[in-house]
């Protein structure tokens, strides 16, 4: 239960004059006088006002032929999404302009929300970087989305927060959105260090942007531990850090961006756990790798019935 007392009025006074609450809130009598006297609106904004959104990633997987192939058996079993809900493709580089012509065209003929993504990006426009590609290049074989700071690219690739940092300003500065990946190992975990880590992967990741960049951001929490493993973290573990992720967006940002911006589970996300998962408040949708290589299954997680 939070409360919302004399100083968040202060605080509010501040900045924008509005503050968003969700949940039980409990308003002091002197936080609701002054609230009133210096004309400032408390809003209660719920979950039911964010984007869900079900994002695949393909990760290596898939030549060209294949990813149309799945792009076709998703698309096909979508005529139409639920109020809200946002379908994300990642399929590899060299598959992102077919599915991204795929998607396109049901976008058009069945007004759906699907898009494609890439799976990463370098933060330079162009030059000597052999074997990167720029956030121009994602743009124009039609991607929308860009998923930045995987655990993969950060452990296999030692990507650091800095680096990604540098990616996420550019991905939003050429119009991209960024799904910017945070989360611990289970050797961190078991240390204890596990809000340490996301703490400070979204300081860093996120390092000066500013009001209006963060909301081309959507955050994804991947617990390294959870990701091909088959091992989900519960509804309960997965909650406890999504509450902990918009609190530290609140102290980064606002309130308003907080309530916003929306934060995905992802970690052996299949048919069978995503009802349990979208169930937790601050869950707004779900990364999902392995299970998103088979249409009939990523349908499913599409179509969770809540
Ligand atoms: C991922 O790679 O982002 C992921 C969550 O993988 P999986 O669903 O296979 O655990």
């Amino acid at each position: 239960m939070k409360i919302i007392d004399y100083v968040d009025i202060l605080s509010a006074l501040r900045k924008n004059k509005k503050i968003f609450i969700d949940g039980d809130v409990i308003i002091t009598p002197l936080a609701k006088e002054a609230a009133k006297r210096h004309n400032i609106e408390i809003i209660k904004k719920e979950k039911k006002m964010r984007k869900e959104i079900i994002a695949g990633n393909w990760k290596m997987n898939n030549c060209l032929n294949e990813s149309v192939e799945l792009a076709k058996g998703i698309i096909d079993g979508i005529k139409e999404l639920p109020d809200k809900r946002i379908v994300v493709l990642c399929p590899p580089f060299t598959s992102l302009y077919s599915v991204s012509q795929l998607v396109s065209q049901a976008r058009d003929e069945r007004k759906i929300q699907i898009f494609s993504g890439a799976q990463n990006m370098y933060f330079e426009d162009k030059g000597a970087f052999t074997g990167e590609i720029s956030a121009d290049m994602i743009l124009s074989c039609g991607g929308s989305f860009v998923i930045i700071g995987h655990s993969e690219r950060r452990k296999i690739f030692n990507e650091t927060d800095d680096l990604i940092n540098k990616k996420v300003k550019k991905a939003i500065s050429k119009g991209l959105i960024a799904i910017v990946c945070v989360g611990e190992t289970l050797e961190e975990r078991e240390n204890s260090k596990e809000f340490f880590v996301v703490k400070r992967q979204l300081k860093q990741g996120l390092k000066e942007l500013d009001l209006n960049e963060i909301t081309k951001v959507v955050i994804a929490y991947e617990p390294v531990w959870a990701i091909g493993t088959g091992r989900t973290a519960t509804p309960d573990i997965a909650q406890k850090m999504h509450e902990f992720i918009r609190k530290q967006i609140l102290e980064i940002f606002n309130s308003e961006v907080a309530s916003e911006i929306p934060i995905l589970y992802g970690g052996s996300v299949k048919a069978s756990n995503i009802k349990g998962l979208m169930a937790e408040k601050d869950i707004d949708g779900v990364l999902v790798g392995g299970a998103s290589l088979k249409p009939d299954e990523f349908l499913k997680i599409i179509f969770y019935e809540k």
